[in-house]
């Protein structure tokens, strides 16, 4: 098992550059509606399920660094030219370069809705963060939980399972710096009881989030591929007492 927190450290020495980070694509996305999309290189995690999993085993592969300068000037563009009125930065793990992201945030004119995408490890270890992010009246995070609890993170993560408990301090502190949020969460690999904890542990942060966005597991063949040699039956939610991680 590895600590997201240190893995953090070692890929910031890979994706972030002064204050400039590595993005393999801006695009146009249909997601939200229709949002004009950065999609950066660089994660704590290795999410059994990741459907960018070799741009996030090898950042230093993919994509080039970017200014906060040049990553604002593609997302507005592609937002105009489609006349889309929402960014995001997605791909990897966009809070891992903190001074790269609130740069961007600062460029990003107020009337577009940014979307933050982020699987919460790092906000969670750092209340400032969060503080930081509250200055940002048009920003919106959306929270990728990786389980219903300590036990399910750490296997489908093959992290350590206090990683999960950072996932939800983020929700506690961005509700503390009223930072509009709400939590999403891959439950295809949950029992109904895990899944009943996980509402009430969620509730005692907010009783909005009881109502949690159910994240789709998207069997591409890679994903399908890497779920069968590991022996996890994404289907009825059986899971094996340890994933063999060392062998993704
Ligand atoms: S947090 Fe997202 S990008 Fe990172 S490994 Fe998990 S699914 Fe992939």
């Amino acid at each position: 098992m590895y600590d997201p927190l240190e893995l953090a450290e070692s890929t910031r020495n890979v994706v972030c550059k002064d204050n400039q980070r590595k993005y393999y694509r801006f695009r146009p996305a249909r997601f939200y509606g229709g949002i004009s999309t950065g999609d950066c290189l660089g994660c704590c995690l290795r999410c059994v399920f990741c459907w960018s999993w070799d741009k996030v085993i090898n950042p230093h592969r993919f994509g080039k660094y970017y200014t906060p300068e040049e990553v604002a000037r593609r997302l507005v563009l592609t937002a105009r030219s489609k006349r889309y009125n929402q960014i995001r930065i997605s791909g990897n793990e966009p809070a891992i370069c903190k001074r790269h992201l609130i740069s961007v945030l600062e460029l990003i004119p107020k009337d577009y809705l940014f979307i933050l995408e982020t699987n919460g490890i790092l906000i969670g270890n750092d209340e400032r963060y969060a503080e930081d992010l509250s200055r940002f009246p048009n920003l919106y995070v959306r929270v990728s939980l990786k389980g219903s609890c300590e036990e399910e993170f750490s296997m489908l993560t093959g992290a350590i399972p206090e990683g999960f408990q950072l996932q939800l301090k983020t929700l506690e502190y961005l509700v503390k710096y009223k930072v509009n949020t709400h939590p999403a969460c891959m439950i295809s690999f949950s029992s109904h009881d895990n899944i009943r904890n996980l509402r009430k542990r969620l509730r005692a942060i907010n009783p909005a989030f009881e109502d949690f966005e159910v994240e789709e597991l998207i069997l591409y063949p890679a994903v399908e591929a890497r779920l069968k040699r590991l022996k996890t039956d994404f289907r009825t939610g059986h899971k094996p007492d340890k994933i063999p991680f060392e062998q993704i």
